[in-house]
């Protein structure tokens, strides 16, 4: 059964600075053109054509806190035309980024979730990161949002070139220390084409043992839940109650609406990408046509198997009787004879109601789902 969408993304590509390793849909020096993609952005809600009730509502980037005060008052005054009745309503945003006249025009458009990227509280993690902001940005941005709203999550980023683990180690505790609900964990990833990528081509930078990436990675899923962070999905953790909703829908494989260069959306069963040229983005909106660069309408067998890749990520896993009246398939018809394998290498947990990753499960979650999903 094909549900509603909850949730919405909004994406704004802005950033003061590209960072080295960033795959995202973003741009750094042009900032003239904020205003013209905001009536863009504006032409493309259109296409909703009344005023929609959801959930949750996302605005990631790019980072969305650099857009100057009026353009993000603007934005504020956007989505509250086209979206309502949500409850929680994130918003991404940096350190250096953060002021409290933006903190007051967020607080007023009814943002009452920020997730910050502070990715290293190390000053020599954010140089091989090609941040721009540095340590001692991060404190007051973190203290700001800590007063000003009920739910704040931190990004940090481990396997950083040159990392020892008890860099790593600190960073946790940084982050915890500072009372935060919501902390989300990432491995650096080397996306080809980066510079970060390229660096490591022309081996400049050397990519973190493998065995200490683990290493880290079991640190975090080991410390973060005893000092309170449950860990509810692969790369999250969180206090009860804060766990953030609008990626639960993702993970869910329900349906959600997403707006904005390179934003991604999954409406009807259809999975759709809207082009990540900024040029191209505006050219369409302008001319009246579609911001859409792919299209594929999933047939009910494909929709399956992708809600068993999203909903292994939860620590619920799948639950075979949800799982069932969402696909109309039952997992072990799906998976059936890939699935004991796993089971007998406990890197999977069956207990008949759901099948979730073990805690080795996780640690190999990518080929454990690769497995899962072979054939
Ligand atoms: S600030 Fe974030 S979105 Fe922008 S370039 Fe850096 S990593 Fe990418």
């Amino acid at each position: 059964m094909i549900s509603l969408p909850q949730a919405a993304y909004i994406h704004i590509p802005f950033c003061k600075h590209h960072c080295g390793y960033c795959d995202f849909a973003v741009v750094a020096g042009k900032d003239h053109l904020q205003t013209l993609y905001l009536e863009a952005l504006e032409l493309e809600l259109t296409s909703l054509v009344n005023s929609q009730e959801i959930q949750t509502l996302f605005i990631g980037g790019g980072t969305p806190t650099y857009l100057s005060e009026p353009n993000l008052q603007r934005l504020m005054q956007m989505l509250g035309i086209w979206f309502k009745n949500y409850d929680e309503f994130s918003i991404e945003a940096t350190p250096e980024s953060i002021t409290a006249e933006k903190i007051a025009i967020l607080q007023g458009g009814g943002v009452n979730r920020i997730s910050l990227g502070v990715q290293s509280f190390e000053n020599h993690s954010l140089i091989e990161l090609d941040r721009v902001h540095s340590v001692a940005d991060i404190r007051p941005a973190i203290e700001m949002c800590n007063d000003h709203f009920p739910r704040v999550s931190l990004d940090l980023i481990f396997a950083v070139p040159e990392q020892r683990l008890e860099d790593w180690q600190r960073d946790l505790r940084a982050a915890v220390d500072f009372g935060v609900g919501h902390i989300s964990t990432y491995g650096l990833t080397y996306e080809k084409g980066t510079p970060l990528w390229k660096r490591r081509e022309r081996k400049e930078v050397v990519a973190l043992d493998e065995d200490l990436e683990g290493q880290m990675y079991e640190y975090a899923m080991a410390e973060l839940p005893r000092l309170g962070l449950e860990q509810y999905e692969i790369s999250n953790f969180a206090k009860p109650g804060q766990e953030c909703r609008h990626n639960q829908i993702y993970w869910a494989n329900e349906s959600y609406y997403g707006f904005g260069l390179g934003a991604a959306r999954y409406l009807a069963g259809t999975r759709e990408t809207n082009t990540r040229s900024l040029d191209n983005y505006l050219k369409k909106l302008f001319a009246g046509e579609s911001p859409t660069q792919s299209s594929e309408r999933l047939s009910d067998l494909d929709r399956a198997r992708e809600t068993i890749f999203t909903q292994l990520r939860r620590r619920e896993g799948i639950l075979r009787e949800s799982f069932e009246n969402q696909t109309g398939f039952s997992i072990d018809q799906l998976a059936g004879e890939r699935l004991k394998p796993l089971l007998d290498n406990h890197l999977l947990i069956d207990d008949s109601v759901s099948i979730r990753l073990s805690r080795a499960g996780r640690c190999l979650a990518d080929a454990v789902i690769t497995e899962l999903m072979a054939g």
